[in-house]
């Protein structure tokens, strides 16, 4: 059976720390796809505030056009209310067993996973394997995990992997697009264009 990796974020907007991140994963775990799926809105944040789910999207899609195996996902988008990842792993599990079903986090994501701060955690834990991206100012092992650890879950799906210093934040380059300073490099140039076209992220203080 293919493996494949998910990612969900809420992309406001998408960068290189997660592209970086998905293609180790992808290259490490032998994955035939990753696929990237923004949030029609977060469940820890407020609607207000996020960029609209159509412009997080379609940054996402001009970010994964060029890497035959990633792709764009509408699967949270297109359901109503806040996003939930069991949501979508439970209906990607129709089609996919959970060994073969990879969900990429960064450190602080698996953290708050393991802490139980996400919808029915214990549950979700046990319907995939994960890919902890160590992320810098936030390091991690499995140790450390399971210090935190109130899910029940023996942790033994959670696979950590190192990723080259990238202290890319998107709350950071929301930042700088407000203050005038550059993002290139930070994220591809279409997603730049992207933001400047439709004057994204002008009066960010978020
Ligand atoms: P924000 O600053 O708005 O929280 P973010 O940069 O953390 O944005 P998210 O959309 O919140 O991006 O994150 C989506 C997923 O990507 C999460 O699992 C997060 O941990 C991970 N992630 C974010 N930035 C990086 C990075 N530089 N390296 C590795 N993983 C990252
Ligand atoms: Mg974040």
């Amino acid at each position: 059976m293919a493996r494949i990796g998910v990612m969900g974020g809420t992309f406001d907007p998408i960068h290189y720390g997660h592209l970086v991140t998905a293609e180790e994963a992808r290259v490490q775990f032998g994955l035939s796809q990753v696929l990237f799926v923004p949030n029609h809105y977060p469940p820890h944040k407020t609607l207000d505030g996020v960029t609209p789910p159509e412009h997080r999207y379609h940054m996402t899609l001009l970010a994964t056009v060029t890497n035959p195996s990633f792709a764009a996902s509408r699967i949270e988008i297109d359901r109503p209310g806040p996003s939930y990842s069991i949501d979508t792993i439970l209906e990607l599990r129709r089609a996919h067993q959970a060994g073969d079903l990879f969900y990429i986090t960064g450190a602080d994501a698996i953290l708050q996973i393991v802490r139980g701060a996400w919808e029915r955690a214990a549950e979700l834990l046990t319907l995939c394997q994960f890919i902890a991206a160590s992320r810098p100012g936030f390091p991690i092992d499995v140790d450390d995990l399971r210090k935190f650890n109130v899910t029940g879950n023996p942790l033994a799906n959670i696979h950590v992997i190192e990723i080259p210093a990238l202290a890319i934040s998107s709350t950071d380059i929301r930042r700088r697009v407000a203050e005038g300073r550059p993002i290139r490099y930070l994220v591809p140039e279409p997603v730049e264009t992207y933001i400047m076209k439709h004057e994204l992220y002008r009066g960010a203080g978020r």
